[in-house]
């Protein structure tokens, strides 16, 4: 699968026009704010029904405009998403056919996204670390994302009868019930979706320490998944907790992933470099992890995370990298050049194609 045209109509800074890709990789670059993960964006909005980088879908409409189109299309025109976007209503087709729920949307592209920031998964709190997990997994199952999506709506209304002042108890078991059942559901994905991925992570890591270090990533549940009565009965004794604390203090959302290196724990002991190649290595494990589900590899958008690399981790990951790879950079390192990828430069809004 990859992507052969991206069209777009009032996208941010962008002047309306068209994008065109080849299978392998591609290079955009161009001076800061110029409009290359603007790119990235609608690529990611088509795959995902939502940015990368602000809840807000709005601000991707063009100052002063009233709508913004984005249409996508791969390969032999097997997948066409369109989304449209005004400032009430947010619509997506696939194929022609509007979709009602976002899970509908979900696998016709796979995609994985790596920002800056994502070299920090390892360092950062849990909250990235889960949003790693839900990313794949939602794209891999609509199971898990409609689980997902039911949980969190069951947390939101026990948190808000938690927040109530003349708040009736009594009735909570009902929403415990309801987490119970969509929280172990999830965390038994999230369980397996961990360990597959820990076998490419380790190797990965390995290879790019040149077998100097070992790295294990496990899954750090908040509710022991073998415990009896699990998160019902967790969630059953903490009551009185959630009750002064008024939020629900046990399940799902409060789960991590315990990374080591060496047998260390890479978060608390590992040096910069150490948990930036950690967080590099289970970043590639999910494209690894993708390909063996669906045997087919997902788009990867690289956004402006070349340079935050040395040359060696770059060298890795471009060798390591299968399918269509669109990367974004601000300089093009002369290794680039040498390699004779498509390049186009982003000026203004403007797509310019050059070949290096
Ligand atoms: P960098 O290398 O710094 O990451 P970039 O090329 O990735 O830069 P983008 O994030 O794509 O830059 O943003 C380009 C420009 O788009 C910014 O200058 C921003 O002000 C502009 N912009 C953002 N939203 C809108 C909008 N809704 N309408 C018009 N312009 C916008
Ligand atoms: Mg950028």
């Amino acid at each position: 699968m990859f992507i052969e045209k991206l069209e777009f109509k009032n996208l941010r800074n962008l002047e309306d026009g068209e994008l065109l890709l080849n299978e392998n990789i591609n290079i955009l670059y161009g001076d800061n704010a110029q409009g290359k993960t603007n790119l990235l964006e609608a690529i990611y909005f088509a795959a995902i029904g939502r940015s990368h980088r602000t809840n807000n879908y709005k601000e991707l409409i063009k100052f002063g405009e009233t709508e913004t189109l984005i249409s996508l299309v791969t390969f032999n025109a097997d997948t066409r998403i369109k989304i449209h976007l005004t400032k009430n209503l947010k619509e997506i087709y696939v194929d022609s056919f509007k979709i009602k729920k976002l899970g509908e949307l979900f696998g016709n592209l796979l995609v994985v996204i790596f920002s800056p920031e994502d070299l920090d998964l390892v360092k950062h709190g849990p909250n990235l670390r889960r949003k790693f997990i839900d990313l794949t997994l939602c794209q891999l199952s609509k199971v898990y994302y409609y689980d997902l999506g039911l949980y969190y709506k069951t947390l939101n209304q026990r948190n808000n009868l938690l927040k109530k002042k003349d708040k009736d108890i009594s009735t909570i078991f009902l929403w415990d019930e309801q987490l119970a059942t969509y929280g172990e559901k999830i965390m038994n994905y999230r369980q397996n979706y961990i360990k597959e991925i820990n076998e490419f992570a380790s190797i990965i890591h390995s290879d790019i320490t040149n077998g100097k270090e070992t790295l294990e990533i496990l899954y750090k549940p908040n509710v022991n998944i073998n415990l009896q009565g699990g998160l019902k009965e967790k969630l059953e004794k903490n009551l009185e907790r959630d009750i002064l604390l008024k939020t629900t203090t046990s399940g799902i959302h409060r789960d991590d992933i315990l990374v080591t290196i060496n047998g260390l724990e890479a978060k608390t002991y590992g040096s910069q470099g150490q948990q930036r190649t950690a967080s590099l290595a289970m970043k590639l494990s999910t494209v690894l992890h993708i390909h063996k589900e669906k045997e087919l590899y997902p788009i990867v958008l690289l956004d402006d995370v070349f340079s935050e690399l040395d040359k060696n981790r770059q060298e890795f990951l471009l060798k390591s990298l299968k399918g269509q790879v669109i990367i974004t950079c601000t300089g093009v390192e002369d290794f680039l050049k040498d390699l004779n990828y498509d390049m186009k430069k982003i000026k203004e809004g403007k797509i310019y194609e050059q070949r290096s």
